[in-house]
């Protein structure tokens, strides 16, 4: 048990800011948790915005991690749409754009990223959050063209979505072989790319939008780099995102393309008698003295939350592994599941694929460093497994069917 008389505050409350202080109080935390939202909306996931509430089959408050009731009873207060504003590390407060000031004997930053815009180019829709699901979902209706433009996860999921649930042509720009190609690898880029043109999703690989220009209406024209020119009553750019960051410019908290923290979350060099945190998209944690990639994925966010909450719960850190990246991606009802680090150096010692499955094993020096799965779920299981245990290759590719099973 910990924080006796103490207040933890958490900026942030999307997953990994919510679980964070969701674990915290569950592992032992006693004292005044606050948590602090930038939005109107309770805490909600990510996830299902490319997936059910753009299709349309889950009502918005779904993708809510908690109720209101729930966080009464876990005694968390929550300020929402009230954006922290000035972090003061000295005196130990949070200034909230309302003037209202916190004091904290414990921080946590978990203020995610924000969808990268196109430059200049009004009524081009981005996705990040619930208004930008809710406002593109409205825009869809009766939308008879819509281009996708970007080579990672939102953008390929958004398109899938689309092609699956509206009756509009949808255009999928994207460099490489095909979507996601530089998460996933060439072959299962080029794969992926069957499958979405196999749904009727015009995929432009190894293409870049030059410019969106605004015609009348709603309608753009987009032209690639190609000199393909693509009229549109939708415009989604899915080019990544960046941390939001620029609140902390100023306070001496160590930033260097994501908030700098050690191999637990700490803040680096932040002060030690009111310890700060970052967890989630914001964050650059790093293992063994050594940076981590900034994660920008469900899992890494939650195992981030999970081990800074049950610090601040129990007073003790936990038994870290060496993080495994994970991803998954709902695309045309297959789950794609990217298992380890891909790198496109490495070698590609297995494919095997079907139309609706697909394998890839990636290797470097006889160790495995990662595999893309999709449509095995048991299979993506036991190679989960494997790579966390740096199977070396020989083991897994004796594991792994020749042909794919279903
Ligand atoms: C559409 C979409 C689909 C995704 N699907 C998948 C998937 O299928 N699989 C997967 O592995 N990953 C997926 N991801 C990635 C994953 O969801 C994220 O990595 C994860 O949710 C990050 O959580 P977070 O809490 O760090 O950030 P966020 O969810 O961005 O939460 C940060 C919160 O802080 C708030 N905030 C920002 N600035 C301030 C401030 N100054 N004061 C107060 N609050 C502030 C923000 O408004 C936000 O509510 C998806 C991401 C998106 C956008």
């Amino acid at each position: 048990m910990s924080g006796g008389g103490k207040h933890l505050v958490v900026v942030g409350t999307g997953v990994a800011g919510f679980r964070t202080a969701q674990v915290a109080r569950q592992s032992g935390w006693v004292g005044d948790i606050t948590i602090v939202g930038d939005q109107h909306h309770l805490p909600y996931d990510l996830p299902p915005l490319s997936k059910q509430v753009l299709q349309g089959i889950w009502d918005s408050s779904r993708s809510a991690l908690v109720t209101a009731d729930e966080l009464a009873a876990l005694c968390i207060e929550y300020i929402a749409a009230d954006p922290a504003e000035r972090l003061g590390i000295a005196a130990g407060t949070v200034v909230l754009r309302s003037g209202l000031r916190l004091t904290y004997d414990a921080l946590v930053i978990a203020t995610g990223a924000s969808a990268t815009s196109w430059p200049g180019a009004e009524g081009v829709h981005t996705l990040r959050t619930l208004d930008d699901a809710e406002r593109l979902r409205d825009h869809l209706a009766g939308a008879r063209d819509v281009v996708v433009i970007g080579s990672g996860f939102v953008a390929a999921e958004v398109a899938a979505t689309v092609s699956s649930a509206w009756s509009a042509t949808v255009h999928l720009v994207c460099r490489g072989d095909g979507p996601c190609h530089r998460s996933i690898g060439a072959p299962a880029a080029r794969w992926l790319r069957t499958v979405h043109e196999a749904n009727g999703v015009v995929v432009h690989a190894g293409c870049s939008a030059q410019s969106v220009e605004k015609l009348d209406g709603l309608r753009h024209e987009v032209t690639l780099d190609d000199g393909t020119r693509i009229e549109a009553d939708v415009v989604v750019a899915g080019l990544g995102a960046a941390p939001n960051i620029g609140w902390l410019r100023g306070s001496g908290v160590p930033i260097d393309g994501g908030i700098l923290t050690d191999d637990v979350g700490t803040v680096l060099g932040a002060a030690t008698d009111r310890p700060i945190y970052a967890v989630g998209d914001c964050a650059q944690w790093q293992w063994q003295g050594r940076r981590e990639p900034r994660g920008q994925h469900w899992t890494r966010a939650t195992e981030q939350a999970r081990a800074v909450g049950g610090l601040l719960g129990s007073g003790e850190a936990g038994d870290e592994k060496k993080p495994l990246p994970y991803v998954w991606s709902d695309q045309f009802g297959a789950k794609l599941q990217i298992i380890g680090d891909i790198d496109q150096r490495d070698d590609v010692a297995r494919v095997t694929s079907t139309a609706t499955t697909f394998l890839s094993v990636h290797a470097k020096d006889g160790v495995v460093m990662g595999v893309v799965v999709a449509g095995q779920p048991r299979l993506a299981i036991q190679l989960r497994r494997m790579v966390r245990e740096a199977a070396d290759l020989k083991t897994v590719l004796d594991a792994v069917p020749p042909v794919p099973t279903a």
